[in-house]
């Protein structure tokens, strides 16, 4: 049986599936990618074919507009598609709406993608589905031990006390576009907030999206038609950059808020003026990452994007083999937005 290592490479555009002759959230455009997830430094424009979830690609068409590609081909979870001599199918990924792990067989060899994931529930997304493989290739946004997340509706609580503390004031909470800010409202939701929430103009366009792939996110409102008045005990998301900056500043008192694994190092919220950091990720941690190696039984694991060396020794210590792919280009700092929007 091929080793993966024979059949899938890393090439400047990124990794490539030879067999099947297509490339997995390539960085340059390609003849045929499959996407694993919405987030632009995973879905890039111009690629001659893509291959993604359904929700993936209604992302896709609302951030690339006519730049997202030639021909689209939506699949089904589990739907498995023979390309070249590979079989190809998609599991969920729990990241962000749509996300899915890319599982490929070979010639009795499996092969899983896993793009980004995390294994906390979140109310937004198909929940991440282990897929026993021979070789895994993971993430490592958070792979180091100091990154263990709280539950996020622990953090969601300590938001909700902090507006009945303050309820002269303006909560402005900081989160991607992506993922972060629907998963917040639903958490909002599921913690009993009915009000009102009131979005900063960036963050609109997503949330569309979302309702129209059936996620509930109850009543929002634009927080720059809002009056001033309106928004005093509101709770206002925003994009990161926005919390500390002029946009900020017409809301009344406001507590910046953010939402993001990196609010685990409180130097990194004090560096960007956040009075109430939310350590609220969308990436697995380090006990998630290893129990996902542990999950899908692979006896070899791709470590990218992210610490790979700290995972790779723990891995080693679980008997699993351990591989830095040397994949640049993808976004460890910003949960997968644009690097601009991270101080
Ligand atoms: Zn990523
Ligand atoms: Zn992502």
């Amino acid at each position: 049986m091929p080793h993966p290592e024979t059949w899938l490479k890393v090439l400047p555009e990124g990794l490539f599936c030879e067999p099947g002759g297509f490339f997995i959230d390539p960085l340059r455009p390609v003849d045929r990618a499959i996407v694993t997830h919405g987030h632009s430094d995973h879905a890039r424009p111009g690629n001659r074919a893509v291959l993604a979830t359904e929700q993936t690609l209604a992302i896709m068409r609302a951030r690339l507009g006519a730049g997202v590609g030639g021909s689209l081909q939506a699949l089904d979870w589990h739907q498995s598609l023979t390309l070249g001599d590979v079989r190809v199918w998609l599991s969920p990924a729990g990241h962000v709406l749509g996300s899915a792990q890319v599982a490929m067989e070979y010639r009795g060899t499996r092969a899983v993608v896993s793009g980004d994931y995390k294994r906390t529930p979140d109310p937004t997304c198909a929940g991440f589905e282990p897929v026993p493989c021979d070789v895994f290739v993971t993430e490592a946004t958070f792979a180091l031990p100091v990154f263990v997340h709280p539950k996020p509706e622990h953090e969601i609580a300590r938001l909700l006390d902090s507006v009945a503390l303050f309820p002269e004031r303006t909560h402005v909470v900081g989160c991607y576009a992506l993922g972060k800010c629907q998963r917040l409202i639903a958490l909002l939701r599921q913690a009993g907030w009915d009000k009102p929430i009131f979005l900063h103009g960036a963050l609109a366009a997503m949330c569309d999206v979302y309702r129209d792939c059936g996620v509930s996110l109850g009543d929002l409102r634009p927080a720059t038609a809002a009056a001033k008045a309106a928004l005093v005990g509101a709770i206002v998301l925003a994009p990161p950059s926005a919390i500390s900056d002029r946009w900020a500043r017409r809301l009344e008192d406001p507590v910046a808020a953010l939402a993001s694994g990196w609010m685990r190092v409180r130097q990194r919220a004090k560096s960007r003026g956040v009075e109430l950091p939310l350590v609220i990720s969308d990436h697995a941690d380090w006990n998630e990452l290893l129990a996902t190696l542990q999950d899908v039984g692979a006896p070899e694991v791709w470590v990218t994007h992210g610490r790979e060396e700290a995972l790779i020794h723990a891995a080693a210590g679980l008997g699993i083999r351990g591989r830095a792919l040397r994949l640049v280009g993808y976004d460890e700092e910003g949960e997968g937005e644009p690097a601009v929007a991270v101080a």
